[in-house]
């Protein structure tokens, strides 16, 4: 059939050269012939083209999720000079009235880390601090500074404690969970970022915790302090009369050098 047709064809078609075999003739109209067709049946606008399957869609892109990281910065840096105090291990009924007194006559904001079994305690305390406009942070249920090493639903439930617990309290903002101890694992970043705490660290320790005296808390400070830094202070855990004492003279003094307080 294809012999026919093909030689049909050639009849017409101009004679092979002298010397040269008819079949060479015949073998390049077949060939043009085929390629002629194949383009035809594969040029894009070919109705025979649309037989063809189209491609399948690329596979959806796999998104790896990155740990979180600790925040120990101030976020964005909106002004060039911005400090934000943070004060641990309360409510404290004595220091953290006294501490929040010395931020409100120097017109500065801090973030207040609390303990959960701690808020139980003093509820007006905790009432004090999100009624004066600070914000809070959860520093876990129980302070455990193994929980990094606890089950995961025992380091969610301590984590979301805080924020539980400030749900009730008008004014309360829990936007952050600080580690007990700044004790941290992949797990416990994943797990308060995934619930919307912001996983809270600190770049300036004045260790004022240690009780270490006023001057040495102070000039800690003075000589740590950046734009931009995340001060690691307490109003709990203990006696934090130094705390205090340093706050009063540490607040004129990073006024003057053009520190304006913020949240992390
Ligand atoms: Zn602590």
């Amino acid at each position: 059939m294809q012999d026919v047709t093909t030689h049909a064809q050639i009849r017409p078609v101009t004679p092979a050269a002298p010397g040269r075999p008819r079949l060479n003739a015949a073998s390049a109209v077949l060939t043009a012939l085929v390629f002629g067709l194949v383009t035809f049946l594969t040029a894009p606008d070919s109705p025979f083209r649309a037989v063809t399957p189209p491609p399948p869609p690329p596979p959806a892109p796999v998104v790896v999720q990155a740990v979180p990281k600790v925040l120990t910065e101030v976020r964005g840096q909106p002004g060039p000079r911005t400090v934000a105090l943070t004060f641990d291990d309360g409510p404290d009924p004595t220091w953290t009235p006294r501490i929040l007194d010395v931020l409100r006559s120097h017109g500065a904001v801090a973030t207040f880390c609390q303990i959960g079994n701690v808020m139980a305690a003093h509820p007006e305390t905790v009432a004090m601090v999100a009624a004066a406009g600070m914000r809070m942070c959860s520093h876990s249920r129980t302070h455990d500074e193994s929980l990094s090493t606890r089950a995961e639903s025992t380091v969610v439930a301590e984590i979301v404690d805080v924020r539980d617990r400030a749900e009730h309290v008008p004014g309360a903002d829990v936007e952050y969970f600080r580690a007990p101890g700044g004790y941290w694992s992949p797990t416990m970043l994943t797990d308060a970022a995934t619930r919307n705490l912001q996983p809270l660290g600190w770049s300036v320790d004045p260790r004022d915790w240690k009780r270490p005296g006023v001057d040495a808390i102070v000039a800690a400070v003075q000589k740590q302090v950046h734009p931009g830094a995340i001060v690691l202070l307490h109003d709990g855990g203990g006696n934090r009369s130094q705390t205090v004492a340093a706050l009063e003279r540490l607040l004129p003094w990073l006024s003057a050098q053009g520190y304006t307080f913020t949240f992390p």
